[in-house]
């Protein structure tokens, strides 16, 4: 019998920019051949990837003391470090490449510039990212982390506050928190630094997941971006699946589809989405 089930992927499915700039610049360094190439921390939540990036001699490290007298160059990542750990990081004298993303550093410098006016700043974002964990670096004592707006009607009240999201936020997450810190405060100033590849990606996401029956979510759970994504397909579509590799997928449920949408994280690699798009195809 024909089969009649359609796949649609997403347009922009796959790494975003920042993690793309940051995966470039570690293969040029790594084809220079001037010594080892580390990373100060996983550059994506990829396995596939890191084992590829480790079959390049490129290597994740977790602190400065695995590089001490190694030498070569070490990459920060799309993520942005903490101004301290950047200090540390040049008293270290090891070669460094900052890949931090460009929309990255502009929430450091929205989030600086109001604290130099006095203002205390509230994150929307996944507290313990290593992204949050930057921005807090430029925030000041007394910086806080919420999740959304059920966190924020927890927040002190503040006379003057700067609320700025995570770049992989959701919008409706962050305006709904927006208004819990409005209600409580005198003076609010909002720096939407949701970044346009995130809003891009989310918005496609919406439109494709409510228009079909099955969806699937390429990438790694360990992922803050594809965890949100998969949280926006389930309330468009019960039927969504997380795939971090074909073989997650369920023939059952793939059978019984007749439009699939696949999406992806923005640390989720080609390879993988083709991966689970030619799997789909097969059943
Ligand atoms: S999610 Fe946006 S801000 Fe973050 S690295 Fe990617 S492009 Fe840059």
């Amino acid at each position: 019998m024909e089969k009649t089930r359609e796949i649609v992927l997403a347009k922009s499915a796959g790494f975003c920019p920042g993690v793309h700039q940051a995966l470039e610049r570690v293969r040029v360094l790594a084809e220079r051949g001037k010594g080892p190439v580390f990373t100060l921390g996983p550059l994506v939540h990829s396995d596939v990837v890191i084992a590829r990036l480790e079959a390049q001699g490129i290597r994740s490290v977790d602190s400065l003391e695995e590089v001490k007298g190694k030498g070569g160059v070490l990459v920060i990542r799309a993520h942005g470090i903490t101004p301290e750990l950047e200090a540390e990081v040049q008293a270290h004298g090891i070669p460094v490449v900052d890949a931090t993303c460009p929309l990255v550093k502009k929430v450091h410098k929205a989030i600086a510039r109001y604290v130099a006016q006095g203002y205390a700043t509230v994150v929307v974002g996944d507290s313990g990212h290593a992204e949050v964990v930057g921005l807090l670096g430029y925030a000041g004592r007394g910086a806080q982390v919420v999740s959304g707006p059920e966190e924020a009607e927890r927040l002190p009240a503040f006379d003057k506050v700067h609320v700025v999201a995570q770049t992989t936020q959701e919008e409706d997450v962050f305006l709904k928190t927006v208004a819990a810190v409005r209600r409580r405060s005198k003076t609010v100033a909002v720096s939407d630094t949701i970044c346009k590849p995130s809003r891009d990606r989310q918005r496609e996401t919406v439109d494709l997941a409510g228009k079909v029956d099955l969806m699937v979510v390429v990438g790694s759970r360990k992922s803050a971006n594809t965890a949100r994504l998969a949280a926006i397909c389930r309330r468009l579509c019960p039927n969504t699946v997380f795939a971090e590799s074909a073989a997650d997928l369920d023939e059952a449920a793939v059978r019984a589809a007749r439009r699939i949408g696949v999406t992806a994280g923005a640390s989720a690699p080609d390879s993988l989405i083709q991966d689970v798009v030619s799997a789909l195809r097969k059943v």
